[in-house]
């Protein structure tokens, strides 16, 4: 074994397989993988190696998508047979809600290139005619869906890893890691250490064990799968084509030919948690005991869809361990808040996602970007609230719902409350109906009676449309109170502060104490980092507000970017600080009442910042907000928010100031062409691509300037448009393809209803000879086309009148 390496690999399941593989072949020739003990030992020999293009999420149908791209060709490349069926699959729906989930997967898979088409129950009958089609409405067909032997397509990569020139070792242990202190890991093997750059933990079910050895707390739990392979089937046995895989989501159930029979997998109602504080180390290669009572109803729900399995023998029934994350979907990228530690875990679909990953994080490793947005499988979307406790009572919600419908806004209860801001009780009071924001409790509308008036997500417009269009109308006419204690907050002083947050930053510093700046963060090609806002709140001091959910995603970024030389100070003070946000036409005179400052237009104009006093407590207060209204982001310490509450709301009360939710607010900021993040701004868009253009700044030096230089130069592909949508009862919501006439020409960022407009909107990417107000175009929504129209950017209050009243 090598005593130096570039990158380590550990585990050598589908996933590290992949990994080292994928390195190796774009050239990274000095990589070594780590396995305790043969390949595959883990969960991936036990799969049934299904591969579906399905996914929920947009990057994650590219990944599964670049999967399938190359187990149809490793064969060719490698000489090893992968044993890759290409059988089409269909995936059925027996209630609206269903047909609607798969009307947005239909529409978003589109976006992708994926041949993908509706089916009736009669064609699902001709294409398998063991299905008892009853009760179902329609579905989705994917010809080109298929299974591989898990076990051969992980020998195949590891094949070709090791011709590219990766060393890969088995029966090789890591026992412990350490940082050296030139800042290279050290791997504790039980062959020896092996000194290296870069770390990737591919340690599937011992993933957890492996991070704790750099002091991680990664929410992924091992919990028992089990799939049915039934005796052989006469009529399949007849057959001289692959039927096609059934998933019926709605039974919980998938199905699809082993050779001569058939395979039943389930997701039974309640997960089975195996080893939940640690599976053991010596566990390899061996089935778990089935449980068939615990699995029962879902053999019923089985035999229900293909009536044939009822009078047809078990042959063999596979029970094993796979792991489970919060939501179902893995951990991937950078570890935060380690340097070049890398996560490739938490897989449940893992020889779905394995070719794609591969590809996928190797390019991200090598050039410090991934090719595709991966935030859905970053891990850091959750916080530190997501440890093993927490996952250990999400997943009893997760796991039974893997095959539930996906929608938008569909809160879960589960492993729920774990930040609330200190007025939460308040927010309770007035009716507040809850979501979950990287672990904060945050107000998505409110209601007078919120238990019964609870969201019913679903794709189209929903009971919660009237309250928030009644929020909407009391913010545009009098004084709403939005709580953003959740936004990631970091102070940035020092010596080299504002030289390096210029470099950090597209936009310039500014330079005058109270002056705001909205200032992205870029990566190296230009694109998207971050959506930051830097205030100057002193000599050498700067307060940076950046998206709640991504505060380890930007503070990870600015971390690493740090000088050595103790220049530049950075502390997170996220915790520390509250955020509550006047919006309205009448909170100047609120906050007037609240302050003990002068807070007239000429005292406070639009896009500065002030300390003031509201009531007793000092706060920092920028005058700017996310909903084009007349407002004031007030940021507080964290022990006064409710004095500071209390205060406000007791000067509000002559002006009906009342609070308002999330909800709301991404309406308002729809209609006011205001960019979010992940949606608008993210690795595939430049600034320039959209209406912040002006907040690059090319008379200085920044992260991402080359890749800025190199677009201006060629032109923009895209441009950033709003669209009005000729919506009935659906809105366009994101990864909506958009249309000229019968050309696919770009896809929609975010959408909505906006309520002060009256308007269905879309924000999205088209080729700038059609991003002309007045272009007539189509965006197709839950599979069908609405007529759209390209107009002026914002919709709303285009003069910013209101905001700099
Ligand atoms: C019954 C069943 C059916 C399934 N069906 C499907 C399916 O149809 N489609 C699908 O996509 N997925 C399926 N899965 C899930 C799939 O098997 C997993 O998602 C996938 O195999 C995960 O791969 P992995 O490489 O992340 O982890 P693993 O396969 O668990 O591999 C991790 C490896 O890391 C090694 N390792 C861990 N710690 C160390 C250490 N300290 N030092 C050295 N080596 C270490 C382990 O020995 C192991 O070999 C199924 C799983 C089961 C159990």
């Amino acid at each position: 074994m090598k005593s130096q390496a570039r990158v380590v690999v550990i585990g050598g399941g589908c996933i590290g397989v992949s990994v080292a593989y994928h390195l190796a072949k774009y050239g990274w020739q000095d990589v070594v993988l780590l396995e305790k003990h043969e390949l595959t030992s883990g969960s991936t020999w036990m799969a049934a190696g299904n591969c579906s293009f399905f996914h929920g999420n947009y990057y994650c149908t590219q990944v599964n998508k670049k999967s399938v791209e190359l187990y149809q060709q490793l064969e060719a490349e490698t000489g090893q047979s992968v044993g890759w069926h290409t059988t089409g699959s269909i995936r059925t729906a027996s209630n609206p809600a269903r047909m609607e989930e798969l009307g947005y997967a239909y529409s978003m898979n589109r976006c992708i290139g994926l041949d993908v088409s509706w089916v009736t129950p009669d064609e699902m009958n001709a294409m398998h005619p063991l299905i008892n089609t009853e009760g179902l409405l329609g579905g989705l067909y994917w010809p080109d869906d298929g299974d591989v032997d898990p076990n051969s397509v992980t020998m195949a990569m590891n094949i070709g890893a090791k011709k590219y020139g990766a060393e890969i070792n088995t029966h090789t242990q890591v026992t412990g890691i350490d940082r050296t202190a030139s800042g290279e890991w050290l791997v504790h093997t039980d062959k020896g250490d092996i000194t290296c750059e870069y770390v990737v933990n591919a340690g599937g079910l011992w993933a957890p064990q492996v991070a704790k050895m750099v002091g991680l707390d990664i929410p992924s739990i091992a919990g028992e799968h089990t799939h049915i392979l039934f005796e052989a089937i006469d009529a399949v046995e007849k057959r001289d084509t692959y039927l096609p895989l059934v998933r019926d989501p709605d039974r919980s159930i998938y199905i699809r030919q082993e050779m001569d029979s058939l395979i039943l997998g389930l997701y039974e109602s309640k997960v089975k948690q195996w080893y939940p504080e640690g599976v053991p180390w010596d566990y390899a290669q061996t089935e778990l005991q089935p449980d068939i009572d615990h699995i029962a109803e879902f053999i019923e729900n089985g035999i229900y869809r293909f009536p044939i399995m009822g009078e047809t023998g078990f042959k063999h029934v596979t029970d094993g361990p796979i792991t489970y994350t919060p939501n179902g979907d893995p951990l991937v990228g950078p570890a935060y808040p380690l340097k070049n530690f890398f996560l490739a875990c938490g897989y449940s679909f893992g020889v779905t996602q394995a070719g794609g990953i591969g590809h996928y994080l190797a390019g991200w490793i090598m050039n410090g970007e991934p090719e595709i947005d991966l935030w859905p499988v970053d891990s850091r979307r959750y916080g530190s609230y997501a440890n093993w406790a927490y996952n250990h009572e999400k997943i009893e919600d997760t796991y039974p719902r893997l095959y539930a419908v996906i929608c938008p806004n569909d809160w879960r209860d589960a492993a729920r409350p774990n930040r609330t801001a200190p007025i939460y009780e308040y927010q309770k009071e007035a009716g507040a109906v809850f979501g979950d924001y990287f672990g904060w409790e945050c107000p998505n509308y409110f209601t007078a009676n919120p238990d019964e008036n609870r969201e019913n997500p679903g794709w189209k417009r929903n009971n919660t449309f009237d309250f928030v269009a009644a929020e909407c109308k009391h913010v545009m006419e009098k004084a709403g109170l939005i709580d953003l204690t959740r936004f990631a907050k970091t102070r940035i002083s020092g010596s080299g502060a504002e030289a390096w947050l210029n470099n950090m930053t597209c936009q310039k510093v500014p330079t005058k104490d109270g002056r705001i700046a909205l200032a992205p963060m870029l990566d190296h090609n230009g694109n998207f980092k971050s959506d930051m806002t830097v205030t100057k709140v002193g000599d050498g001091e700067y307060f940076c507000v950046t998206a709640s959910v991504g505060k380890r995603h930007d503070q990870h970024w600015m971390m690493q970017n740090l000088p050595d030389d103790g220049s530049v100070c950075m502390d997170d003070v996220t915790y520390q600080m509250g955020c509550l946000v006047l919006a309205g036409p009448k909170n100047r005179d609120i906050l007037a009442k609240a302050c003990y400052n002068d807070v007239s237009n000429a005292a406070f104009p639009f896009g500065t910042s002030r300390e003031l006093y509201v009531g007793r407590v000092k706060c920092r207060v920028n005058r700017m907000n996310y909903v084009g209204e007349l407002g004031y982001e007030i940021f507080h310490p964290i022990e006064s928010q409710i004095a500071v509450y209390q205060t406000l709301m007791a000067a509000g009360a002559g002006f009906d100031l009342k609070m308002v939710g999330m909800y709301a607010m991404d309406s308002m900021r729809l209609e006011k062409g205001y960019l979010a993040w992940k949606s608008e701004m993210n690795v595939h868009h430049t600034p320039l691509e959209t209406n912040v253009a002006w907040t690059v700044k090319m008379d200085k030096d920044f992260i991402g300037k080359a890749g800025i230089e190199k677009q201006k130069s060629e032109g923009v592909p895209r441009q950033l448009v709003c669209m009005v949508c000729a919506a009935e009862d659906a809105d366009p919501w994101g990864y909506n393809p958009i249309f000229n006439g019968d050309e696919i020409v770009g896809m929609t960022s975010s959408g909505g209803y906006g309520h002060r407009t009256g308007k269905s909107i879309a924000l999205g990417y088209v080729p700038p000879a059609l991003a002309e107000p007045g272009t007539k175009l189509d965006v197709e929504v839950l599979g069908k086309k609405l007529a759209a129209e390209v107009v002026a950017m914002p919709l709303y209050d285009p003069k910013n009148e209101k905001m700099k009243a």
